[in-house]
């Protein structure tokens, strides 16, 4: 039985010692099955994955929903705790189909792609490992745990390092230069934590690489990134793509953004304002935007109608900000009462807007892949699902007037493009840094600095940071968390923006058109493999020579339009 509205949801609580009998029991029989008994098998395993994956997801969820519940936070602790004892059953379990003299007979009934998944999910796993994930968890905790410690006095008042950061888009320069600076000078008195808490992650990274077999973290990163399609050396190409083509256009972009701005130079604390005017306001609160996104969803079609419906009927959106509230945004899902939950931080900015239709993306694909035949094919692997989040945000923009007065609309769409286009240079910096820092664990603290430095000549030559040392130094990379807490994750959101640029030309030429192709890509869910997926959708491969530099220079004419 499925819920009707998320106040009922309750699961109940699990007891790690049946979960480890249950395991037992469906590795036993695993062994003694034939082919359509080991089928029937994987489908027992998969209903405990999603009754398991439920569990977690709501006390993830009621935890950042109250961080100061203290039952909320033990539940969540005990949950962190017991991940890798479930992580090590599910790997058993990979491990005895990957090896099964029936494996023809469960590709057959559930495709050969969950096998390549499993192969990277044993390829980065082994028991031994155990004590260094736990130590690697502290390190990304104790580096989450600096940042929150920081206490900024600006203008007369105390800030957190997420409160300052509005001051960024503040109209007057003299304001966004002193944040800047109160915010690079903290950083700056930290800079020694911070570079260690780095080395000791790099350092444990690496020793867990070489305990499994891999040459440096490069490999093992690849694995737990589940990449199973593309290699280091697509990668390097497509960053290099980057460089050919988009990286001049980008210059253009940002001298006639210092030019609206009336700034030369234009510094590093000025590159968020993208004209001089106030940033566009929503017209309305929270509940607001909920409603004028319904007309939105029913004119793309019955099924985008149908999915909003129910998610606003049954309770399934946490939108605004509040006291206690955890930071960001994020979707997640409940597998076994097939519904996908949306949580924000809401306070009236724009970035509302962006967050929503983001993350109503990643919804929307949950919801129309939710009964695929195995957990692995629910969600995609992360490239593929910002493919749906950043593709909704462009397919949303004819529609944008639903929450902007129409001169902000136009500005919103305007900004959104270019905010596109610039923020490709910086996702593969980050990621192209990541790889000499991996390829080079032996680097000290001051190495690692040059390396970013050789990023931002490369990706980012426009960059000023006036009289700010430590940003000057090299030392931006340390207010990514990525980099710290999820290694080579960010080259997805880079993939993916090609991909929805892709999206957002098509759109511009026959708007249903795209609509029924981003349909059917959210319905394939995860059954498939990134470029897979993306040219299943109409959509040219990033990784494919000449992909971006087609994708700019279509984009050029309307830029100049815009
Ligand atoms: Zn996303």
């Amino acid at each position: 039985m499925t819920f009707d509205h998320f106040s009922d949801l309750n699961p109940p609580d699990i007891d790690i010692e049946a979960v480890t009998a249950r395991y037992e029991a469906l590795l036993g029989a695993l062994a003694e099955a034939d082919g359509a008994g080991q089928i029937a098998v994987v489908e027992r395993w998969d209903a405990l994955r999603r009754e398991l994956e439920t569990w977690q997801a709501h006390i993830r969820l009621r935890f950042y929903q109250d961080t100061r519940d203290a039952a909320c936070k033990a539940a969540y602790e005990r949950a962190d705790d017991l991940r890798p004892r479930i992580v090590n059953l599910d790997v058993r379990m990979k491990r005895a189909l990957l090896s099964s003299p029936e494996r023809a007979a469960i590709e057959a009934r559930f495709g050969g792609h969950a096998f390549d998944l499993w192969e990277c999910d044993v390829a980065a796993f082994a028991p031994e490992i155990q004590e260094d994930m736990v130590k690697e968890a502290r390190l990304k905790a104790a580096y989450t745990e600096l940042r929150a410690s920081a206490e900024l006095t600006f203008q007369g008042q105390t800030h957190t390092l997420a409160g300052i950061a509005r001051f960024a888009l503040d109209p007057d320069p003299a304001v966004r230069a002193e944040a800047a600076g109160v915010k690079w000078g903290w950083y700056a008195e930290h800079g020694a934590a911070f570079d260690q808490i780095f080395h000791d992650l790099v350092q444990v990274r690496h020793k867990m690489a070489h305990a499994l077999g891999y040459e440096d973290f490069v490999g093992l990163g690849y694995k737990l990134m589940q990449r199973v399609d593309y290699d280091k050396a697509d990668v390097d190409r497509f960053r290099a793509q980057v460089r050919d083509h988009l990286v001049p256009l980008v210059a253009e972009l940002r001298q006639e953004q210092a030019d609206r701005l009336g700034l030369n130079p234009m510094c590093e604390w000025d590159e968020g304002l993208l004209d001089a005017g106030d940033p566009p306001k929503p017209l309305g609160d929270t509940p607001f935007l909920v409603e004028q996104a319904r007309d939105m969803f029913k004119a793309m079609g019955d099924e985008p109608d149908a999915f909003y419906t129910e998610i606003v009927a049954k309770g399934l959106l946490d939108l605004d900000t509040r006291p206690g509230k955890g930071g960001g945004a994020f979707c997640t899902a409940f597998p076994d009462q097939r519904a996908p939950f949306v949580f924000g931080n809401f306070n009236g900015t724009l970035n509302d807007v962006r967050t929503f239709t983001h993350e109503l993306g990643h919804a929307f694909q949950y919801w129309t892949s939710r009964d695929n035949a195995l957990t692995e094919y629910l969600w995609p692997t992360y490239e593929a699902c910002e493919i749906h989040s950043m593709g909704l945000e462009f397919l949303t923009l004819p529609h944008i007037e639903r929450f902007f007065s129409p001169e902000d609309a136009e500005r919103f769409r305007r900004d959104h493009l270019v905010g596109a286009l610039m923020f490709i240079p910086y996702g593969v910096a980050v990621d192209h840094f990541q790889h000499l820092v991996y390829e080079s664990p032996e680097a000290t603290p001051e190495e690692r600095h040059a390396m970013w430095q050789q990023m931002e000549r490369t990706y980012l030559p426009w960059r000023r940071y006036g009289d700010l040392a430590w940003p000057a130094k090299g030392g931006l990379w340390q207010q990514q968390l990525h980099i710290y807490g999820a290694p080579f994750y960010y080259i997805d959101y880079t993939l993916a923006q090609t991909c929805a640029l892709q999206i957002f030309l098509r759109a511009s030429e026959d708007w249903q058109g795209a609509i029924d192709d981003y349909i059917a890509l959210c319905h394939r869910g995860g059954e498939a493999p990134f470029q897979d997926l993306a040219v299943s959708a109409g959509l040219t491969s990033p990784f494919d020579p000449g992909c971006l530099e087609a994708v700019v220079d279509a984009l050029r004419p309307l830029l100049r339009a815009a």
